[in-house]
């Protein structure tokens, strides 16, 4: 793959890739967002950095999945930033592994191979990173990040999915339901002063009308599944996979070991709430652990 620099905003670069990376350049120093995944792509950007001229690198993390932060150690930065909530998994693969998968696997699933990033130190929201100001957009993962740049980029990260990834995957990645449709306004509100917002898995948009349409999607897409939830425990005890794995097959998605581990958040999530309401009630009958609605 040829790695290759373009123009987005004034300022703002862009190097593709889902997750796409932003870049910007100010005298020797660059300032990068999510380099994403892989050692050709990290040791690549940092080719075109030295032939820029820069001499100092600064990395913003919107969050802690491997696809947007395994690349990282390749760039040699002299300073990493990402949310302290995410800090352990950031500084640790180990911990970073079992907390997206639930397990400690090293084979059989994508994205695995990591580094630890050790000398990751917390982002400070609103804050200026060379033009780069990070937001709170928590939902997908509990610490995510969105950065609005100096001039009207908007870069969501997984905040927002593109309607091909939401198809893919049927059940999104997502560890608070409830941060994560309250992000979505934010969304639309922080999108008012922007010109395009770039998507971790999406397209890029300054088309406002296109951008509600993805946004009522996802909306769209975690309500269903909040609603089908309740429908299924309405009839009878499920345990967690089981659920899922309904869920999956009524979205048209292949039932296998990442698709089960991945959509496990959303459901957490969704059972979590439900439960914190008073609305379900847990069985333990065969040893399973399993729900219901009361
Ligand atoms: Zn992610």
């Amino acid at each position: 793959m040829k790695y290759i620099l373009e123009q987005l905003g004034d300022e703002t670069l862009i190097l593709r890739g889902s997750p796409p990376t932003l870049v910007r350049v100010k005298d020797n120093a660059a300032y990068i967002v999510d380099p994403g995944f892989g050692k050709e792509r990290g040791t690549s950007l940092r080719k075109l950095l030295d032939n820029l001229g820069v001499k100092e690198i600064t990395v913003i993390l919107t969050h802690s999945h491997n696809d947007h932060i395994q690349a990282t150690p390749y760039l040699k930065a002299s300073h990493v930033y990402a949310p302290l909530i995410e800090l352990p998994m950031i500084h640790y693969s180990k911990i970073r592994n079992y907390f997206s998968y639930g397990y400690m696997f090293t084979k059989g699933l994508s994205l695995l191979e990591g580094e630890d990033i050790v000398s990751c130190k917390p982002i400070e929201s609103r804050k200026s990173y060379g033009g780069f100001i990070p937001i709170k957009l928590p939902g997908h993962t509990f610490g995510h990040y969105g950065i609005l740049t100096e001039d009207d980029v908007l870069y969501v990260s997984d905040a927002l999915f593109g309607d091909k990834l939401l198809t893919k995957v049927g059940i999104p990645y997502v560890e608070d339901h409830t941060s994560f449709l309250e992000t979505l306004d934010k969304i639309i509100d922080f999108s008012k002063m922007t010109k395009v917002v770039v998507l971790g898995h999406g397209p890029r948009i300054s088309n406002w009308k296109i951008l509600k349409k993805i946004i009522d999607l996802n909306k769209e897409r975690i309500r269903n599944i909040e609603h089908d939830v309740l429908e299924y425990l309405s009839d009878s005890f499920m345990h967690i996979e089981e659920l899922v794995s309904k869920l999956l097959i009524k979205y048209g998605v292949e039932v296998d070991l990442t698709s089960l581990l991945l959509s496990k958040p959303l459901i957490k999530s969704i059972i979590s709430k439900y439960y914190r309401e008073g609305k379900l009630k847990p069985s333990y009958y065969n040893g399973f652990l399993k729900w219901k609605v009361k």
